[in-house]
């Protein structure tokens, strides 16, 4: 009998001639390199492999250190703050301006730890539950990119649970509860990020709203997937009370930006809210 063949994998990249190259299926015709800081071996700092990713972590010349999986940068030193920053600070404030505080949290994926960072940099949050699949993501990041999440992996206010998330908020019997604001800080929607992309987790996480809460899930660049994108944006319509999407400048990512969706719960007194 034939042998089925293997599927390829949808993102690879490559170290060579002092480059990084990551390319993929999900942006096909373009690819985007970083000149490594020094030799290729001084530079690749850790590499492993876990149940449900490769882990890559290089220094650069002008980006700083790198943070890949599956071979797709997920944060560098340079830029992430762009990204870190609008994911959680959006949506607490809007989630804030309607419920007067966003004191309990859930962070979806954010194993590197930098939208936990920003988060925490809120005084009024009482508990952030970081939901992550993938432990050693979490070990890689406390040793290595201490300079990113500074530490806010042991702030007594968080709660870290490996899981993976779609189990954690889909069961009938989850523990989770209620919170003010979600952030879905995934990966790219192919692998175990794959179903935290659907309209059913999309109406997970809305039933685990508070009145008046927000979602903030990261979607596609519109320049990289008009379609997918927009698919998104009317996928999340048909769940929350209020939608907003937006664009991050990032210049790491493919195309440059990345897109997020705010998503609102309407209020106890039955009010729908402008979220920008
Ligand atoms: N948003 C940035 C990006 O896409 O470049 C960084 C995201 S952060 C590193 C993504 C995290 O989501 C990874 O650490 C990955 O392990 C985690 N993740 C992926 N699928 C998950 C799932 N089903 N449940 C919980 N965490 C998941």
């Amino acid at each position: 009998t034939p042998s089925t063949p293997a599927t390829p994998p949808i993102s690879s990249s490559s170290l060579s001639n002092g480059w990084f190259t990551e390319s993929s299926l999900l942006w096909p015709g373009q690819r985007f390199s970083l000149s490594l800081d020094g030799h290729s071996a001084s530079s690749i700092l850790h590499q492993s492999t876990t149940p449900y990713q490769s882990i890559l972590i290089f220094r650069s010349s002008h980006y700083g250190l790198v943070l890949c999986l599956d071979g797709v940068i997920q944060v560098t030193e340079r830029d992430e703050f762009a990204y870190a920053e609008c994911m959680s600070h959006v949506p607490m404030a809007a989630s804030a301006a309607n419920n007067g505080s966003a004191r309990r949290v859930l962070i979806i994926g954010g194993g590197d730890g930098c939208v936990l960072r920003e988060v925490l940099k809120h005084r009024e949050v009482e508990e952030v539950v970081l939901v992550e699949i993938d432990e050693e993501i979490i070990r890689v990041a406390k040793a290595y990119l201490t300079g990113l999440h500074k530490g806010a992996f042991d702030d007594p206010r968080v709660r870290i649970i490996n899981q993976d998330a779609f189990l954690f908020l889909m069961s009938p019997t989850s523990p989770a509860g209620t919170f003010d604001v979600i952030i879905n800080d995934t990966s790219d929607p192919c692998g175990p990020s794959a179903q935290l992309y659907s309209p059913d987790f999309f109406r997970s996480m809305y039933s685990h709203l508070n009145p008046g809460g927000c979602v903030c899930s990261q979607v596609e660049s519109c320049w990289l997937n008009r379609t997918l994108a927009a698919d998104m944006v009317a996928a999340s319509a048909s769940v929350y009370d209020a939608v907003e999407y937006g664009m991050i400048q990032i210049p790491s990512y493919p195309t440059g930006g990345i897109g997020f969706v705010v998503g609102a719960k309407e209020t106890e007194e039955g009010e729908v809210w402008d979220i920008l």
